[in-house]
């Protein structure tokens, strides 16, 4: 999205430069999460709040008309879709230079390391194949790493075969056999999207799913009546939480007065959560974290309306039950594993036998803990400096790259969940797409300054 923002840009807002795009899946565009192959993976959110581009809210639906591409039923279209709508616009910007003078080249090949100059106005690029591309700005759009070991010590079951660390990784239900039994660990949008993967593969065997607390996703409502914004009027610059839950929970209940679901009232925050996140202090958003963000997944990142339902149906039907506590140990046995769940202090732990184990506990965003050779070597060396409460990495306000020092980088910057520490919510398309509109024109005007423009 950064590179068709970039692209868009008037010849007033950018001199003509070279974009390099370097993305090592066979297709650049979908990323991760539109990448998926099975077409009952769904966009967990509604077609109409999906276009690319802030200023043409249609865009994507009209994409969809003109491809004809998807059902949508109830306005959830597949990731599949999406992620071919991606691909085709970067495709364009691939062919030809843009109208402003952009040429865009993809290099289909990882990123292994950044050295940044020694006055710190340029950086060396350089990629798995040994090339290096010099750059004036490199933009991080690294998106999301696949979830850290669910427990600490004795870590020998994370090469059993039966252990399935990477829900995303390509074919990864695809050793489970019809009867075998699975275990999955968490209850969020990745654990659902196994229940559908396993059931649309016929899978008959007892499923156990492990969760603190037990909640799954709540579903999106079926025509919802939107709620008016009170941000402006009660909530901005609010810096306790304890304010803010309290406002908020007395627009729920005069939204129920009016017949009007909790979900508009939640829905109605959305555009303000990163000025409502970024006016608590430190010690608030951790307390945040600590208390609130367990509920706030559940009721803010919600399911397709056909996703839950088809979840409750195999849990109606005992295919799927759910144990609650934390997994406190995993250890191999024979072929499959055994996963040692504590519900609380005062209770016995139970060890749970499966012979699949998949981790679903969403993505690892903690920078301290990212082994990927491009992360560690600017870790290393002091230009990537993780946030305190490990939500992503420091940066300033146009997503520069704090180094070790707190200075902005003239020449790193980041957008996308890497982002959490400054919104919060900084994870799906209708946040990610303003980041990078917001991104292209910081970066047009560093570049016409540069050139003295
Ligand atoms: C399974 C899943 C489903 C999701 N579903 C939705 C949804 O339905 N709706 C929604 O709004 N949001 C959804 N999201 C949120 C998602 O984070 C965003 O929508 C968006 O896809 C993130 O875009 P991105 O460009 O930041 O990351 P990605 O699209 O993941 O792109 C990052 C890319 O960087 C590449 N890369 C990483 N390291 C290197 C390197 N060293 N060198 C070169 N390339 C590298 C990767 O190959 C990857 O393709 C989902 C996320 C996941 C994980």
């Amino acid at each position: 999205m950064l590179a068709l923002q970039l692209a868009r840009l008037s010849n007033q807002e950018l001199i003509a430069c070279d974009v390099h795009l370097v993305e090592p899946r066979p297709v650049p565009g979908p990323g991760l999460a539109y990448t998926a192959r099975r077409p009952e993976y769904l966009l967990n959110v509604r077609s109409q709040f999906l276009s690319a581009f802030p200023d043409q809210p249609d865009h994507f639906l009209n994409w969809l008309r003109v491809t004809q591409s998807d059902a949508c039923e109830n306005d959830f279209c597949s990731r599949q879709s999406y992620g071919r709508y991606l691909q085709q616009l970067i495709s364009q910007v691939l062919e030809w230079p843009s109208s402003n003078g952009i040429r865009c080249k993809w290099h289909n090949m990882m990123a292994q390391a950044v050295t940044v100059a020694p006055d710190g106005k340029s950086a060396q690029v350089k990629l798995s194949s040994g090339t290096e591309i010099h750059s004036d700005y490199v933009v991080l759009a690294l998106g999301n790493f696949p979830p850290p070991p669910p427990t600490r010590a004795d870590l020998r079951y994370l090469q059993h075969p039966a252990y399935h660390g990477n829900p995303w990784a390509r074919g990864a239900l695809r050793e489970i056999a019809s009867d075998d039994t699975v275990l999955l660990i968490g209850t969020g949008l990745t654990a659902i999207d196994v229940l559908l993967g396993l059931r649309a593969d016929g899978h008959r065997g007892q499923i156990t799913v492990v969760s603190g607390h037990g909640r799954w996703p709540l579903a999106y409502q079926e025509e919802p009546t939107p709620y008016p914004s009170f941000y402006a009027q009660e909530l901005a610059g609010l810096s306790r939480v304890a304010d803010v839950l309290k406002i908020v929970r007395r627009h729920v209940q005069e939204a129920q007065h009016q017949g009007i679901g909790w979900q508009a009232v939640i829905d109605s925050l959305r555009p303000d959560l990163g000025r409502i996140w970024a006016a608590w202090p430190l010690v608030e958003q951790a307390r945040f974290l600590r208390h609130l963000a367990g509920i706030w997944s559940v009721v803010r990142h919600r399911s397709p309306p056909q996703n839950a339902q088809a979840v409750q149906q195999m849990l109606d039907a005992g295919l799927v039950r759910v144990e609650r506590g934390r997994v406190r140990n995993i250890e191999p046995e024979g072929k499959g594993l055994v996963v040692t769940v504590q519900a609380g202090t005062q209770q016995l732990a139970r060890p749970l036998a499966a012979q699949h184990v998949i981790n679903c506990t969403g993505p690892l965003l903690d920078y301290s803990r990212i082994q990927a050779p491009l992360v560690v070597s600017l870790r290393e060396a002091g230009h990537l400096v993780p946030d305190a409460l490990r939500l992503g990495v420091m940066t300033d306000e146009h997503g520069a790259l704090h180094d070790a020092q707190g200075n902005a980088s003239a020449v790193l910057f980041t957008l996308g969940p890497s982002r959490r520490p400054a919104y919060f919510e900084s994870t799906a398309v209708p946040e990610l797409r303003s980041q990078a509109t917001e991104l292209a024109q910081e970066l047009g005007r560093r570049l016409l300054k540069d050139t003295g423009s």
